[in-house]
């Protein structure tokens, strides 16, 4: 009974839109590693870019600055190395000449100093920069003087020589330094003077043209203008810090800094950042967009799926119809109180209710009735329980409850009589007066109880007994049952048998006429004698032939001995049961008909007897069964009348030819005044539908008395004589005599 495998409740549709949801992520990844790659190669060729313009800054300020010093001396040499210098000084000091030609031609040229020494480096003329006052420039000019005359090993230090591959051992005619003069860096050139002659052996005693330019803020901004360095200038302290500008460092030969320029960098980098960072602020902002847009999705699509999960377990826990937990849950539950149970919890029941009738409330009524009346039925079972118990609906018309509660009977007796009570009120469902009822097995959980499986069975044989006795009852488990269900297996088994080799027989019950005194009918009722167990009645074995289906062979059996027996009794109408299952059987009407030709019984003596259940299902179908057995003369007849649905519309819709009022009426007629009220109603409804009326199990004078008076064609009952063998029924039908009853007008009145 319990699912052997569980549903996949959750996490199985996990489905595609999962995926989708986790592809976001690596997608995420891949732009974010993406863009930091790309910011990197930007900010890694922006560095590279600056790097590369700041070498070409400083090889152009290099070359720059020689540039300008090679200039310089040309134009001391354009003064100093020539015939005329040569006579007006060498040969001939002219101090005029000197002057005009010397000092003030090169103060045209923006030379700051001018000096002539003689041979003896003793200083002959002057020519100084304003803010040089009477300051000696000898010390200032002694390395370039050193330098020219030969004096030096080396290059001087402090200096930079300007003029490649110099010898200091051999100068030539002309040298320029860059070395700071006077705290301030300059290009100090010197150029001696005299012919080629004069100098062929050195200058070493010729007189010298010295030059002193400032490299200073004009030269500074013509270069920067030139090679286009911004804020170019000549840092005083070389030592103080270049403030984040580049800088250029001029260095004499042991590496002593001689100059230092500084200027603002170009950062070509910064431009190229500068072009790009637009573009990567829209990939960032798009990668944003899609991270914030993955997240809602994600997020979205895991509130999908999360509520999916929920709905789907709802669905797979749940009844569609009336929402109670279903068999799986049930299930589920029924092991965690067990659980409990066993493990000091309180004791627990589960009542296995069945509804009585249901099925007839769906077939005649439509099953949107039916859904609404389990909706009721639920709300009802609901209502009665208490929060924490378990009410799940397990099939059709079966609902079960788990309860914690006493295990005593009384206990469990009560709960089932108020979900009895509760259940077989009536209902009013459109327009619809509903009554059903319900049967309910009860298996009590304790400590000592086996699982879940075992708990379900045990519930079980006890509401097949709540229902073999009677129905609208409940029965609790008790160990007997189980040896019931295997004496019910065994039975099966003995009946099958029993079906095969013809050990069951046919009892004839006489159906008399209202008077009493004529048999106008026999009912052929199943008798079967046990090898062992010896008689056992219809009300064991039928059930368990419809349980097993073995009905179908028995009911088979059972037509073709009455037919058989049947041909004995020229006037009598033979009437057999059909059992619903058989009645359903799409081959019945030709079973009939065949078993009828097989033992060329006459079909108009025929009689079948169904129930209201026998015409549940395909009502179309029955009445189209029943219309072609009519037609070859069978008749039919309604069994048990009042104890199934007694609906009207089973009477009015099917073509009965007789009506069995129920021996429980009969019954209760004496005893009941409601009871002879109905059996009066019933028999007029009968007559006036045009059908004849039975009444079943007369026992009585007084029963019989009433019964006649009320109009009833014919009578059943052991009044009139019990089942008996075919032989009987011959014997009776020989010698009626010995078999009247006596009038029961008169016996009525004796008695009273
Ligand atoms: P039923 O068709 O209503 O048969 C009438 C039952 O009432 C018979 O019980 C009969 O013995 C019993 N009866 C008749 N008169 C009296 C009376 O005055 N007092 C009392 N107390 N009982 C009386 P039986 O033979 O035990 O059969 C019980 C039921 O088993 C039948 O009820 C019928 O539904 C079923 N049945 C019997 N034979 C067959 C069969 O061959 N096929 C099918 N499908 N059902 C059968
Ligand atoms: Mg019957
Ligand atoms: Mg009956």
């Amino acid at each position: 009974m319990l699912p052997s495998a569980r549903l996949p409740i959750a996490g199985e549709r996990k489905g595609s839109r999962w995926d989708q949801a986790r592809l976001v992520t690596p997608i995420g990844v891949i732009v974010v590693v993406a863009i930091l790659c790309v910011i990197v190669a930007v900010l890694t060729s922006a560095r590279r870019a600056d790097e590369v313009a700041f070498n070409t800054e400083q090889q152009l300020m290099v070359q720059s600055i020689d540039e300008h010093g090679l200039h310089a001396m040309h134009l001391v040499e354009g003064v100093a190395a020539t015939p005329s210098a040569t006579a007006r000084i060498r040969t001939d000091y002219d101090p005029q000449w000197a002057d005009q030609r010397i000092g003030q031609w090169l103060a045209k040229f923006h030379f700051d100093v001018a000096m002539i020494v003689d041979g003896a480096d003793r200083v002959e003329y002057r020519y100084p920069a304003a803010n040089l006052g009477e300051r000696d420039l000898s010390a200032e000019v002694a390395p370039i003087i050193a330098l020219l005359r030969g004096r030096l090993n080396a290059m001087p230090a402090q200096a930079v020589a300007l003029i490649e591959g110099q010898d200091p051992a051999k100068p030539g005619r002309s040298a320029v330094l860059v070395q700071n003069f006077f705290g301030q860096p300059a290009y100090v050139a010197a150029v001696a003077v005299g012919s080629d002659t004069d100098l062929a052996h050195g200058n070493d005693s010729a007189p010298i043209v010295l030059a002193v330019k400032y490299i200073g803020a004009r030269l500074l901004d013509k270069i920067g203008s030139r090679l286009q360095l911004a804020s170019l200038r000549a840092i005083a302290k070389p030592s103080a810090k270049a403030d984040g500008n580049h800088s250029l460092d001029l260095t004499d030969v042991q590496g002593g800094m001689v100059a230092r320029f500084s200027w603002k960098p170009t950062r070509p980098g910064g431009a190229i950042v500068a072009s790009v960072a637009p573009f990567i602020a829209v990939a960032l902002a798009g990668f944003a967009l899609f991270v914030v847009l993955g997240i809602r999705y994600m997020r979205r699509t895991a509130e999908e799926i999360a509520t999916g999960e929920r709905q789907l377990r709802h669905l797979a826990l749940h009844d569609p119809v009336c929402g109670l937990p279903n068999r799986i849950y049930f299930g589920e539950r029924l092991e965690q109180t067990i659980n409990n149970v066993r493990g000091g919890g309180l004791s627990a029941a589960v009542f296995y209710i069945d509804l009585d009738h249901f099925k007839d409330v769906n077939d005649t009524l439509g099953h949107h009735i039916g859904d609404e009346l389990i909706l009721n039925v639920t709300q009802r079972l609901s209502r009665i329980m208490r929060g924490d118990d378990l009410v799940a609906r397990l099939g059709g018309d079966e609902f079960a409850i788990i309860t914690t509660c006493a295990s005593d009977s009384y206990s469990l007796q009560a709960i089932a009589g108020r979900i009895i009570a509760a259940v077989c009120a009536p209902y009013a469902i459109s327009g619809h007066n509903i009554i059903i009822g319900a049967s309910i097995g009860i298996a009590a959980i304790d400590r000592r109880v086996g699982d879940a499986a075992d708990i379900l069975r045990y519930a079980d044989m006890a509401l097949y007994r709540a229902k073999n006795e009677g129905r609208n009852r409940a029965c609790i488990y008790d160990a007997a049952m189980d040896a019931d269900l295997s004496n019910r297996k065994l039975l099966e088994g003995d009946l099958l048998q029993a079906i095969k080799n013809d050990g069951l027989r046919a009892a004839y019950q006489p159906i008399v006429n209202a008077a009493g005194d004529t048999v106008v009918g026999v009912e052929a009722l199943a008798r079967w004698t046990h090898p062992t167990h010896g008689e056992i009645p219809p009300s064991r074995f039928i059930p368990i032939a419809e349980h097993s289906g073995l009905i179908i062979e028995l009911g088979e059996w059972m037509l073709r001995r009455a037919c058989l027996d049947g041909r004995n009794w020229p006037n009598l109408a033979i009437s057999v049961n059909v059992s619903p299952l058989q009645f359903r059987r799409s081959d019945f009407v030709e079973v009939v008909e065949r078993i009828l030709t097989e033992t060329d019984f006459d079909a108009n003596r025929l009689e079948l007897e169904l129930t209201e259940s026998t015409l549940l299902g395909n009502l179309e179908t029955a009445e189209l069964s029943m219309l072609r057995l009519k037609a070859i003369g069978v008749r039919f007849a309604l069994d048990d009348f009042g104890t199934g649905y007694s609906s009207l519309l089973y009477l009015r819709r099917f073509p009965f030819d007789k009506l069995k009022i129920d021996s429980s009426f009969v019954r209760s007629i004496e005893k009941a005044p409601d009871a002879a009220a109905i059996v009066h109603a019933v028999v007029s409804l009968g007559r006036g539908l045009g059908m004849k009326v039975t009444a079943e199990g007369v026992e009585t004078a007084e029963q019989h008395l009433f019964l006649r008076a009320a109009g009833v064609h014919s009578m059943q009952g052991f009044r009139f004589g019990k089942p008996g063998t075919a032989g009987e029924i011959d014997h009776r039908l020989a010698s009626p005599d010995d078999y009247r009853v006596g009038s029961p007008d008169q016996e009525v009145a004796l008695a009273s």
